[in-house]
């Protein structure tokens, strides 16, 4: 038996603190009642329904995905491009991508069906460590890097402070690789955090989220996520 406010989040409908005002609204039935108390249990079988529409109440599954590079972080695209869910043809759950890797990005992504968890994950007030490599064209000089460690003006404002780390530098053809750490999550952010020091990202990959990485896994592959770790990125 679970809390009703957490069903309605856990189905991705609302925050937990906006089910219980549904809740106290009148706008939730159980069974075909209106249910105004907040402590009331429901089991697998109870129907819920939220301003007249079912609740789905399915198993809440958590993958980690290795995404390759030409695959749209969405359910479903209108071009009619690969997307994610893909690569999940047997997974029943209607699982959806917490967050978003771009079109051109490979690297770690989460799916899962928990709504709660997802928004959980991807609030700004939840600072998870993200690390990526990133192939540059051209040679950063060192104090172009501390400029981005240190923070750098965006459009839409200055980054957070981040880790960066060359990895390595090829000369003859030159470019570099560079790791980045940075915990927010704006559109196109590392892409454009290397824009603003005069470089452009020709590859990136997310290597690292939170203390999950890809070890054991090769593009378009996933696992699923151990009890355990869902709990520690809680
Ligand atoms: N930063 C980017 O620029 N692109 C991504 O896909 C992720 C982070």
């Amino acid at each position: 038996m679970e809390r009703l406010q957490k069903v309605i989040a856990q189905a991705g409908i609302a925050s937990r603190r906006k089910a219980e005002e549904l809740i106290i609204e009148g706008k939730v039935k159980v069974n075909g009642k209106v249910v105004t108390e907040l402590g009331t249990k429901v089991g697998v079988s109870d129907r819920v329904e939220v301003g007249g529409v079912p609740v789905e109440r399915e198993r809440k599954v958590y993958y980690l995905f290795y995404k390759p590079r030409g695959v749209i972080s969405a359910v479903s695209d209108d071009k009619q491009r690969k997307v994610v869910t893909d690569f999940f043809p047997f997974v029943e759950q209607r699982i959806f991508p917490v967050g978003r890797l771009d079109y051109d990005t490979s690297g770690l992504l989460i799916l899962t069906n928990d709504g709660e968890f997802s928004n959980l994950l991807t609030h700004p007030r939840y600072q998870i460590d993200k690390t990526y490599v990133a192939r540059l064209n051209g040679i950063p000089q060192r104090h172009l890097l501390k400029r981005l460690a240190e923070g750098i003006q965006l459009e839409d404002g200055k980054t957070a402070p981040a880790r960066v780390k060359e990895l390595s530098v090829d000369r003859k053809k030159q470019r570099a690789l560079i790791e980045i750490t940075i915990h927010e999550g704006r559109n196109r952010q590392v892409r454009r955090m290397f824009e603003a020091i005069g470089f452009e990202v020709q590859k990136l990959k997310r290597e690292r989220y939170a203390f999950l990485n890809l070890n054991g896994l090769n593009a378009g592959e996933f696992r699923e996520l151990t009890t355990h770790e869902v709990k520690q990125l809680r």
